[in-house]
């Protein structure tokens, strides 16, 4: 059994990025750039107004002010606010040359081509600053960074049409079990809704594309059918049957397929028994079925495997984590780290009351997997170390 950190770094040491292609920001959502992008611009790209007001001198101010003219945004008209001048001015429109600070209109009473400002506006007052966003040359991202809703706004706002990023990881999803069943179907004694599939396949889909999932009986000759029809895949997640028992059909599936296992058991609470395999080209990750401890393990190892594959760097693969102060005290007298369900209640970490691994209505009533070291007793107010899971 290894450490939950040898297991990463053993994932993550053999995966490489898929090929890139340069694509347009908005269809790069979801994506990992593979380039370093800097701005062509500056943003603003002029220094203007962040207000429908008047353009004025600050040391004409306070004063009343002739009025020389209008100034909207989207065009230059390049006028000048001289000594004892105002400008109409609106929001995102250029500074007047002379110009230096902005009264918004509220505060002026205008009449007959003569404002009137009653205070003292200082230099600066409602103008924003041509770069003071952003510089021209400015990093706006880096190699292996999500592009997220925001950097595409960040991207087309500093005009950039094209990017490299890394094309997606493909998946499959199998889960095997002689007990499942779909939704739909009707349950006989002993069976239970398959839910593993579709909660798995919600839970990549931020770092990989799945492209097939497929059902498998316990049975070895079956589930290595089952692989063998999505080898088309870049990765495939084996759900179940990854122990060792009569009804396990993991191994020897993989065995059969001449799959090499580069790791079984990873010293964590739940989701002991997860597995790391190569067959061929193919990453192979076998979850526990527990469905706490398939979305943990998945959490913990999957995803970060397939963001390096979809081009995510080592840091951005990695969980998020946070700190948080504990509601309540918390033991973990075991000799593995357990990942605690817990929800945020007043800025606290409060522990779902149910942490065995099938107990799927406290993960999903959680919003933090709590990490509690081996061996640890953490008292009421403690910090610990959180992964976010709402996502
Ligand atoms: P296993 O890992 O095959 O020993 O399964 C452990 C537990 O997880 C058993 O109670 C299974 O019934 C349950 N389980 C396995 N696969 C799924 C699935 N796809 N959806 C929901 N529960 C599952
Ligand atoms: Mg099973």
């Amino acid at each position: 059994m290894i450490s939950e950190s040898e297991a990463l770094d053993r994932i993550l040491a053999g995966i490489t990025p898929l090929p890139a292609e340069s694509i347009p920001p908005v269809l790069a959502a979801g994506r990992f750039s593979a380039e370093e992008i800097h701005s062509p611009i500056a943003l603003p790209a002029l220094d203007q107004s962040s207000m429908d007001g008047y353009a004025v001198r600050s040391a004409d101010t306070p004063g009343a002010l002739r009025l020389v003219g209008e100034q909207p945004a989207g065009v230059a008209r390049n006028l000048t606010v001289g000594r004892g001048e105002t400008v109409r001015i609106f929001t995102g429109a250029p500074m007047p040359a002379g110009a230096d600070a902005v009264v918004m209109q509220e505060d002026v009473s205008a009449d007959g081509g003569i404002a009137r400002i009653g205070e003292a506006i200082p230099v600066g007052e409602f103008v924003r600053r041509s770069g003071s966003d952003v510089c021209r040359g400015q990093w706006l991202l880096g190699i292996g960074e999500a592009i997220t809703s925001a950097r595409i706004g960040l991207l087309c706002a500093a005009g950039i049409q094209e990017l490299k990023s890394h094309c997606r990881a493909r998946i499959g999803i199998i889960s095997s079990g002689n007990e499942l069943r779909q939704p739909g179907e009707s349950l006989a004694p002993g069976e239970i809704f398959e839910s593993n599939v579709p909660m798995l396949s919600a839970q990549l889909a931020s770092v990989a594309t799945c492209i097939g999932t497929a059902h498998s009986p316990d049975d070895d000759l079956v589930l290595a059918e089952r692989i063998r029809a999505l080898s088309a895949a870049d990765a495939l997640i084996l759900s179940a049957g990854v122990s060792v028992g009569e009804y396990d059909p993991v191994h020897e599936a993989l065995r059969r397929l001449g799959a090499e296992v580069d790791f079984w058991r990873v010293a964590v609470k739940p989701g002991k028994p997860f597995l790391f395999a190569r067959l061929g080209t193919q990453w192979i990750f076998g979850l526990p079925g527990n469905p706490v401890s398939s979305f943990v393990t998945a959490h913990l190892f999957v995803r970060p495997a397939l963001a390096r594959l979809s081009g995510a760097s080592a840091a951005s693969a990695a969980p998020a984590r946070i700190r948080v102060p504990l509601a309540t005290s918390i033991d973990n007298p075991g000799p593995r780290p357990h990942y605690v369900r817990a929800a945020i209640k007043n800025g606290l970490a409060c522990p779902a009351a149910l942490q065995q691994s099938h107990g799927l209505s406290s993960l999903a009533a959680s919003e933090l997997l709590l990490r509690v070291p081996a061996d640890a007793r953490l008292q009421e107010g403690d910090l610990v170390d959180a992964l976010p899971i709402t996502f």
